[in-house]
């Protein structure tokens, strides 16, 4: 998902529009802007595109001086209207609204708890239950009170929660889900990605830190922490795949990041062939990257269709095969007759990659040889990117031979972890700040609501 935050601009929901259109490649199930006058909140949300969502007049109805905004995709909870966000919710003390990127690991436990304690529940994402964990922290500073509330709730969080007279952002204390602070003008930002600055015309201040909490008022922003320092665990994937390349994310640009993957690809998994092509979008920089470090042309081998969302949005196999093939078109005059290096971000499913293999054979390649970016996916994300169960992940089970084979590439090689941390600038077995659990299966939080549901079953 995507979040954006703005406090202190007369046209503020409107900004949290052109700012979530930059995150659109967040999540693209259901998009929503909550914004308020200083006495009374305004909502908008629905399903699908932000353009699909504010078609016409609903954009001018959302008035005043700071909104809240988010794009959705789900990785909790099914993707219905209840579940869109920002949610709203009314206590006897004020109203609040808050929208969330990412995913707790203990949101099954903290529901039945609040549910014994007789909160109601009205959608089935963990959002809700991080909205009636602030709630019942009662009356007082609504800085203090979610402050209070997070540190009860585990996981991959990015926050934003708007009232009649303040904006909070809250990152979670690992950093797994990345958030900026921002500036434009009198008005200060927050956003999932600086992408989204760009587009509004503000400009990047800083990184909100893990586990720093942002009061934002008209009389300033001011940090509180509220949790204890520790070790960062930053999400690579982020990087590898999810985010956008002219994002700057905790102080990389995405589109170096890749890269310099793509040059460490080259440098340690030569393969045998005449051209270079990227699976676009998230590949392009990568094998540029490649192309540079080995010598071998650039080649545009593979159109995309833009008007076709991704396809790892669609929630069943069969629209996600169908996605794939409206998606890419393989350029015969590019590749017949050539032994094409095809570089991709990352293996999941690997659905993708066999079509790909196979477009490029239909239009004459000779050889596919596939050149990964990322090590093998080998364990699913509780953070908030994935949506893939571990027995859908092909690395889980499979070796990279077998892989090569079932996405019928003639060689197949992946970056390894240690080569991954090497694009940031950290030799071998040197502590890294980034969350590499879907790639190691070592993840930095308990998971307690994945021994829950095994207690259970
Ligand atoms: P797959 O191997 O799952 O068919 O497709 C992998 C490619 O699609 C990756 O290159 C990535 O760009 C994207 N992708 C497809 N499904 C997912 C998913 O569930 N999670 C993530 N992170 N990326 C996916
Ligand atoms: Fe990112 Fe992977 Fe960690 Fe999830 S498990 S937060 S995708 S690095
Ligand atoms: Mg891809």
């Amino acid at each position: 998902c995507g979040v954006f935050g703005i406090f202190g601009h007369p046209r503020a929901a409107a900004l949290t529009y052109y700012g979530l259109v930059a995150l659109q490649h967040r999540g693209q199930e259901a998009a929503g802007i909550t914004s308020t006058d200083g006495s009374r909140m305004y909502s908008h949300k629905g399903l699908g595109l932000l353009t699909d969502v504010f078609r016409a007049g609903e954009l001018e109805g959302l008035h005043g001086h700071a909104a809240i905004g988010h794009v959705r995709y789900s990785t909790a909870g099914s993707n219905t209207i209840q579940n869109a966000q920002p949610i709203a919710l009314a206590t006897h003390a004020r109203n609040f609204a808050i929208a969330h990127n990412g995913n707790l690991v203990n949101a099954r436990f903290l529901r039945i708890q609040l549910e014994e304690q007789g909160s109601l529940f009205q959608t089935t994402s963990d959002t809700e239950v991080i909205a009636h964990l602030i709630a019942k922290e009662g009356v007082g500073d609504l800085a203090d009170l979610v402050a209070r509330a997070v540190q009860k709730i585990e996981g991959g969080f990015a926050l934003v929660i708007l009232s009649d007279d303040e904006l909070i952002a809250v990152r979670d204390p690992f950093g797994l889900r990345p958030m900026v602070l921002g500036r434009l003008g009198d008005a200060h930002v927050v956003a999932s990605e600086s992408c989204a600055f760009e587009t509004v015309g503000a400009t990047l201040v800083r990184d909100v830190e893990p586990g720093e909490l942002l009061h934002i008022t008209r009389h300033g922003v001011r940090s509180v922490r509220f949790a204890p320092r520790r070790a960062r665990r930053m999400c690579t994937f982020e990087h590898v795949y999810f985010a956008r390349p002219d994002s700057d994310v905790d102080g990389w640009n995405v589109h170096s990041v890749r890269k310099q993957l793509g040059r460490i690809l080259a440098e340690r998994h030569p393969a045998p062939g005449d051209i270079v092509i990227g699976v676009p979008d998230s590949s392009v920089s990568a094998a540029a990257g490649y192309a540079e470090q080995s010598g071998l042309p650039l080649e545009t081998g593979l159109i995309k269709n833009k008007y076709i969302a991704r396809t790892f949005i669609q929630p069943s196999q069969e629209l996600r095969d169908l996605g794939v093939r409206l998606k890419l078109n393989a350029v015969r005059s590019v590749v017949e007759g050539k032994r094409v290096v095809l570089i991709d971000d990352s293996i999941v499913r690997g659905t993708t990659s066999r079509r790909i293999v196979r477009l490029l054979r239909g239009a004459g390649a000779l050889e596919v040889h596939v050149r990964i970016s990322s090590p093998p996916y080998v364990s699913p994300c509780h953070y908030g990117i994935d949506t893939a169960k571990e027995d859908e992940l092909i690395a889980a089970r499979h070796s990279i031979d077998e892989i090569r084979r079932a996405i019928e590439a003639d060689s197949l090689e992946f970056l390894t972890v240690d080569e991954l941390m090497q694009a940031f600038g950290f030799p071998p077995g040197s502590p890294v700040p980034f969350c590499n659990a879907c790639f190691t299966r070592r993840y930095p939080t308990s998971l307690i609501d994945q021994t829950l549901n095994e207690g259970m079953e």
